[in-house]
């Protein structure tokens, strides 16, 4: 269970696209938090058949509004989560999501120390951020975040970034990914905003966006380095494995949970929003989750139209929250979203031909070396599967093999 504590709704950004409502002050209390932690901790169904529960790891996250709004809290759940974990013999995942303003040369340095894992929200190029992601008053909020972003290089994080991409930013979209990669991010997640109002140029400017992003994901890994882009690299991966497993759809409720400043949890932290519409609440701390709430949430795609589609094998419009926000329904994707994963897989797939012509080693590595050292598990545990189902294994196990590394170098036909 990834579980996330939502320390404050506040926030010094004011985001064209933001979905969490109005910015009030609102902050967690130290009992809600600890309470929060316990939750995560008392979670022990293992990822695998064949891991201890003990080793089962312990997700626990930070959201907000702006969470380092409220960093000593933060800070302090943090020590408090790893002391228990250290006394538990529990493995602990720490992570984050920041809007990097408030990110300082020592708050990055003990952000290390605590071994979070950072994630800063960030548009790209200044023309593309600055359309987007305000400060409160207008004024421009790009250097402060590139300050952020540097300090958090210096203390050692390897850079992860979301960007957002909406209409007001698609124009700059290849010119954005190519600053973050010169930037150093080890990691680009463009997070489409599905339910702005996308006209057909916008589309147009989207697909070239991609395209151009495409070639510096290809130039990164003829040059030997990754830069992570889940746009392609789920595509890719899906393709390599056969398809998607269980555990790559949505597991808002079932897999996530989210903690609001009230205790209230939801599905995923971006349902939170105002903590006013209680209609997606599915439990409190007081009285944990209500499994009946968790079950009835809808799960998708499950459009007619989705029945009859070419991509439906490795569709990755699944997302509840994404489809409530452009359809007002959790599992049924909109023609935004739809459009996007045809075009997002279109432009994987010409990609990924051309590295795999290419023999390039570090795209092989990337794609297919992960997928055979998925296989090597599988076959090390043999016995954990005995009794199970080729479909109930790719349930279990995230990447079930279909190609070798190996195979792929010597073999040009694998898509
Ligand atoms: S930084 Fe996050 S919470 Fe703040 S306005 Fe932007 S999207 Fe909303
Ligand atoms: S690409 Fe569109 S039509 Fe196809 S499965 Fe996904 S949402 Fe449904």
């Amino acid at each position: 269970m990834h579980v996330t504590l939502v320390l404050t709704h506040a926030c010094n950004l004011a985001c064209s696209y933001c979905y969490t409502g109005e910015k009030f002050d609102r902050e967690m209390t130290w009992e809600t938090a600890v309470r929060g932690v316990e939750m995560a901790f008392a979670e022990r169904r293992p990822l695998y058949p064949w891991q201890q529960p003990e080793a089962t790891p312990i997700d626990l996250g930070f959201f907000g509004g702006e969470p380092l709004i409220c960093w000593e809290m933060m800070e302090r759940v943090a020590v408090y989560a790893r002391d228990k974990a250290l006394r538990e013999g529990r493995v602990l995942r720490l992570a984050v999501t920041t809007n990097g303003t408030l990110v300082t040369a020592e708050r990055a340095r003990r952000l290390r120390e605590l071994e979070f894992e950072v994630t800063l929200s960030l548009d790209g190029t200044r023309e593309a951020h600055d359309a987007t992601r305000p400060q409160r008053g207008g004024q421009s909020s790009y250097e402060a975040v590139l300050r952020g972003a540097r300090h958090l290089i210096e203390a050692g994080h390897p850079l992860e970034v979301i960007a957002v991409v909406a209409p007001g930013n698609v124009r700059q979209l290849g010119a954005s990914v190519a600053s973050l990669a010169d930037l150093g991010a080890k990691q680009i997640i463009l997070n489409p905003c599905y339910e702005e109002p996308w006209g057909d140029d916008d589309l147009a400017a989207w697909e070239q966006g991609m395209r151009d992003a495409a070639l510096v994901y290809a130039d990164a890994m003829r040059a030997g380095r990754v830069v992570a882009m889940p746009t392609f690299d789920n595509k890719l991966l899906a393709a390599a494995k056969g398809g998607l497993a269980g555990c790559d759809s949505c597991s808002a409720g079932e897999r996530e949970v989210a903690v609001s400043p009230q205790g209230n949890l939801y599905p995923c932290a971006r349902m939170v929003g105002e903590d006013r519409d209680h209609r997606l609440v599915i439990g409190h701390l007081d009285t944990g989750i209500e499994t009946p709430k968790v079950k009835a949430i809808p799960r998708g795609p499950s459009d007619p139209a989705c029945e009859s589609c070419a991509e439906k094998w490795r569709c990755g419009a699944s997302c509840a929250c994404a489809n409530l926000a452009e359809t007002g329904t959790t599992n049924v994707p909109g023609g935004v979203q739809c459009w996007y994963e045809q075009a997002s897989a279109r432009i994987a797939d010409e990609i990924g031909l051309r590295l795999i012509e290419e023999r390039d080693p570090t795209f092989l590595q990337w794609i297919y070396g992960r997928v055979a050292d998925a296989s090597a598990a599988v076959r090390a545990n043999q016995e954990a599967f005995q009794n199970e189902t080729p479909a109930q294994q790719i349930k279990r196990v995230r990447r079930l093999p279909v190609l070798s590394a190996a195979q792929a170098s010597n073999n040009g036909e694998l898509l």
